[in-house]
């Protein structure tokens, strides 16, 4: 596509790696927008500037199109300051949007000294929301896609319905909404249809502002975007159900023909065993010895598997936020059938107390088999992927999951929960066919059951490499789902 005509297309959420990740959001802002330019489009990308935006590794300037700008909300006036950078290696503009009041703290949406969400996530997004789109009428040039991702920019298609559909460079724009998670709606009190100066007319019973009394931003979201996407094919059918759309599945029946479920690929420069810097040694399908080195590195670090044979015995491993959807109830009820056979575990996660309680639990009770970090720790997560030998994630339910398909890449075989992307990217094993092990039913039983078939085809060296060369050989780029993006923004009305 010549760059003169090329479609322009601005992404606003509240994480992009590097600059902030709390989970699979930022990896999705961090590298679909360089995938979007290979295919022609011009991108730009708007977040928050938590803590310093000075700071390594975000090293953004002051923008320079537009100076900071007032932003009211009800009777607050917050200055919204403004920074520049570009993402590494790409011509994607990113701007940071930035708030002494809201975002010189600790923590992305939670305060790290709690793990409970600060308690004024509300007025924080409205202010980011309503910050966005002052500076996308500030910048010297329109976009055709305003596309908007999970709770924290869900109101922006109805802010610019309601209070912004006149100006000239936002008339034109098809917005698109992005659930990356349906659990986090951002259900808050009638309030912040005040502070975001939506008028109070639009809040009656069953109109798109208004949920069961309060104002839900994703059903804003969902009901007024010109189009809703999902990331993976199985979770948009499954948020159209009771059980997995938390309250929203007959305003996402509505909207069933504007549903489309694309399934996130991963950034291969950044998780590449045969590039990657962070691990031991480099390894390929090709040439596996390095895997051995990872994994003598992994255990060394938690102080794991002394005196054992390590080709023999299996190292799995989790990478997790420590949250209600991971599954960790279930490993709870399963730990002492898991502890029983012949294998070591690995844990890396952080999240709400109670989960951080239970995880150091399971190391202290089996101090020989099982071993925690408590930690967000990005380097050591690629040295997981790249050490273990399985990895386990059996979420109750994942709308798409990156990580297996990390583990995917670094011949690590997943041992999955069959919902949402886990089912879309994780093949049973068949003896000559599969990539990885799945159980359907969220039961302890059926979990122990799953890790018992994995233990036993590990025990068979020759079967285990070629489950391990099909997984490596597995293509999760970006190349694919970004152009069904394209079609997407393409789409005729
Ligand atoms: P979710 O978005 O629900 O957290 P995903 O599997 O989509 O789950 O994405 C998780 C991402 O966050 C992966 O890139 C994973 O490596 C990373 N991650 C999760 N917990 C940690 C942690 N404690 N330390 C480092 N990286 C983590």
């Amino acid at each position: 596509m010549p760059e003169k005509n090329a479609l322009r297309i601005v992404m606003i959420a509240a994480e992009a790696a590097p600059y902030a990740k709390v989970g699979g959001l930022g990896d999705v802002i961090g590298a679909l927008p360089q995938a979007l330019e290979k295919l022609g489009a011009k991108v730009a990308v708007i977040i928050p500037s938590y803590g310093n935006a000075a700071d390594e590794p975000v090293l953004a300037e002051p923008c320079h199109d537009v100076p900071g700008f007032d932003v009211t909300l009800g009777d607050i006036t917050e200055y919204a300051s403004v920074f520049q950078t570009s993402m590494p290696e790409s011509g994607v503009a990113v701007y940071l949007i930035g708030s002494r009041r809201y975002f010189e703290r600790g923590g992305v949406y939670d305060d790290p000294l709690t793990g409970e969400g600060y308690s004024d996530n509300m007025e924080r997004y409205v202010f980011f929301m309503k910050a966005a789109i002052e500076l996308m009428l500030r910048l010297p040039h329109s976009f055709d896609i305003v596309h908007c991702h999970d709770s924290q920019a869900a109101l922006i298609p109805g802010l610019i319905r309601e209070n912004y559909g006149g100006e000239e460079k936002l008339a034109r724009a098809r917005t698109i909404f992005t659930i990356h998670n349906i659990a986090y709606q951002g259900n808050y009190p009638a309030e912040a249809l005040d502070l975001a100066g939506i008028s109070p007319h639009n809040f009656y019973p069953f109109s798109p502002f208004e949920f069961w009394g309060q104002v839900n931003f994703m059903k804003a979201g969902i009901a007024l975007a010109d189009e809703i996407t999902t990331v993976s094919p199985t979770y948009a059918e499954e948020i159209q159900e009771t059980e997995l759309g938390f309250g929203l599945e007959s305003v996402l029946r509505e909207r069933s023909a504007n549903l489309h479920g694309i399934i996130n690929g991963i950034d291969y420069n950044e998780w590449n065993p045969e590039t990657d810097p962070f691990i031991a040694a480099r390894f390929s399908s090709t040439k596996l010895s390095g895997k051995a080195v990872c994994k003598r590195e992994v255990l060394e670090y938690f102080n794991l598997g002394h005196g054992r044979d390590l080709k023999r015995v299996p190292l799995i491993g989790i990478i997790s936020r420590l949250a209600n959807q991971k599954g960790f109830d279930l490993i709870a009820e399963a730990i002492p059938a898991i502890v029983e056979m012949d294998l070591l575990l690995v844990i890396l996660g952080t999240g709400q107390q109670y989960y951080n309680d239970l995880v150091s639990g399971f190391a202290a009770c089996y101090p020989e088999k099982i071993a925690a970090r408590l930690a967000f720790d990005n380097p050591l997560a690629h040295k997981i992927e790249a050490g273990c030998d399985m990895f386990l994630m059996p979420s109750r339910y994942e709308p798409c999951g990156l990580s297996q398909l990390y583990s995917l890449r670094y011949g690590t075989i997943p041992i999955v929960h069959r919902k949402g992307g886990l089912a879309d990217t994780v093949i049973p094993y068949g003896g000559n066919s599969g990539t990885g092990f799945s159980f359907t039913e969220y039961s302890a039983d059926a979990l122990t059951q799953s890790i018992g078939e994995a233990l036993s085809v590990y025990s068979d060296p020759p079967a285990w490499k070629k489950l391990m060369m099909r997984a490596m050989a597995e293509d999760w780029s970006w190349e694919t789902s970004a152009g069904r993006y394209m079609d997407l923004y393409q789409k005729k009305e």
